[in-house]
C-alpha cells in the first residue's frame, strides 16, 4: 500500500500557491492535492509547521497528499472578527522567551506578558536571560527561584562570551521553538552563535492585505543543523496581548489556580475583592509578589471582552 515515493516532511514556509517542505533535511517545493487546497484560514489548509505526507515527483518537487494530525496551534483572532482564528503555525513544542539583563533592561512584566501568550496557546515556555556578561546571576536570583517553580525553566546566556550556549542548544534540539523577545535582546546574535549558517533575513518580509495594511508577516521555520526548527518572530507586536481580555487573564497565572477556589466570591478577579485567597497567598509569600503586581498592571491595561459589552448593552435595554 505504501508508495515508495511517499515521504513525510515538515512545511517550513508557505506562499500563495506553493509550500516549502523539509524532508530529511532537504527542501522540496510542493503543491497541494486539490481537496486540501484553497481553504483559506480553515483548519483544513496547510500551515507552517504541519507534518505532511508528500508524493515526491522529482528532485526538489512534490505534492502534499495529507496533513498529519496536529499537536498544537499558535493562533490569533483575525482583526475585526474576534471569533475567526488565524493559525500562525502548527506543531510548536515550545515558546522560547528571550530577555536581556540590560539594554533593554529586564522587566518581569514583559516576561509575564509572553508567558500569558504561551498559556493562552497551551504551549510550554522556556525563559532565556541573555547578556549575562553585563550583570550577574545573583542579581536574578529571585526570578531563578520563582519561575522554574511554576514550571517555566529559566537559564542564562551570553552571545558575547558563549556562556549558556550549550544549554540553549539542548533546549532547542529536536524541538520546534518559537523565539520571542523584544528587539535588541540578542535573538539574532544567539542564533548566529549556535547556527552560523542560518540566514534569517527573510523572516520579516511583510505582505500587503486587501485593506492595504501590512498585516501578515511571513512565518518561516528555520532548520537547525543539530536537529529541530526555530521560528523567529519579527517583534512583539505580532504576538501582542491585544486579544486577551480582562476576565480571562487570571486563568493564565497558573499559581492562582490552586488558591482561587478559596476566594470568598467565585467570580473573584483577585483585585480589591474581600476574602481573596490569592491576595492572601501573596501576603503569605506563597505567590511571587512581583508577578501579582504584574497581574494587576496587565489587568488594567487590557480591555473588557466585547461580548460582555454587548451583554451589558442588552441588559440596559438599549
Ligand atoms: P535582536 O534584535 O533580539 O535580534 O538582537 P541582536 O542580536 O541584534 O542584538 C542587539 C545588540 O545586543 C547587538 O549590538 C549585539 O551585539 C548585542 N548583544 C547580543 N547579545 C549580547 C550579549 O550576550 N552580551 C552583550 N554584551 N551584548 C549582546
Ligand atoms: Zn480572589
Amino acid at each position: 500500500m505504501a508508495e515508495p515515493n511517499l515521504k513525510i516532511g515538515k512545511v517550513v514556509k508557505t506562499t500563495r500557491k506553493t509550500y516549502l517542505v523539509n524532508i530529511g533535511g532537504k527542501e522540496y517545493i510542493c503543491s497541494v492535492r486539490g481537496k486540501l487546497a484553497g481553504n483559506g484560514d480553515a483548519a483544513g489548509s496547510v500551515k507552517v509547521g504541519d507534518d505532511v505526507r508528500v508524493q515526491v515527483i522529482s528532485e526538489g518537487e512534490g505534492v502534499i497528499e495529507e496533513i498529519l494530525p496536529r499537536r498544537s496551534l499558535l493562533s490569533r483572532s483575525v482583526e475585526g472578527k474576534a471569533y475567526r482564528q488565524h493559525i500562525i503555525a502548527t506543531n510548536i513544542d515550545q515558546i522560547l522567551i528571550i530577555m536581556s539583563t540590560r539594554f533593554p533592561a529586564f522587566k518581569s512584566g514583559l516576561l509575564d506578558r509572553y508567558l500569558i501568550i504561551a498559556e493562552k496557546n497551551h504551549l510550554k515556555a522556556v525563559i532565556c536571560i541573555n547578556k549575562i556578561d553585563l550583570s550577574s546571576v545573583a542579581e536574578f536570583e529571585e526570578y531563578r527561584q520563582w519561575y522554574p517553580r511554576l514550571g517555566y525553566p529559566l537559564f542564562f546566556t551570553s552571545a558575547l562570551t558563549g556562556e549558556g550556549l550549550n544549554e540553549l542548544k539542548s533546549v532547542l534540539r529536536e524541538k520546534v521553538s518559537v523565539l520571542v523577545g523584544h528587539s535588541g535582546v540578542g535573538k539574532s546574535s544567539l542564533l548566529k552563535k549556535i547556527e552560523p549558517g542560518l540566514d534569517l533575513k527573510v523572516a520579516s518580509v511583510s505582505e500587503k492585505t486587501s485593506k492595504g495594511r501590512h498585516a501578515t508577516s511571513v512565518v518561516q521555520l528555520f532548520p537547525l543543523s543539530f536537529g529541530g526548527f526555530v521560528i523567529d518572530t519579527p517583534g512583539v507586536r505580532e504576538l501582542g496581548l491585544w486579544e486577551v481580555y480582562r476576565d480571562e487573564l487570571k486563568e493564565y497565572f497558573r499559581e492562582f489556580i490552586e488558591y482561587a477556589p478559596d476566594c470568598q466570591f467565585n467570580d473573584c478577579r483577585h483585585l480589591q475583592e474581600p476574602g481573596c485567597a490569592v491576595k492572601r497567598a501573596v501576603e503569605e509569600g506563597k505567590i511571587f509578589p512581583e508577578r501579582y503586581r504584574n497581574y494587576q498592571n496587565i489587568y488594567l491595561s487590557l480591555r473588557t471582552a466585547p461580548y460582555e459589552l454587548i451583554k451589558f448593552r442588552g441588559d440596559s435595554g438599549r
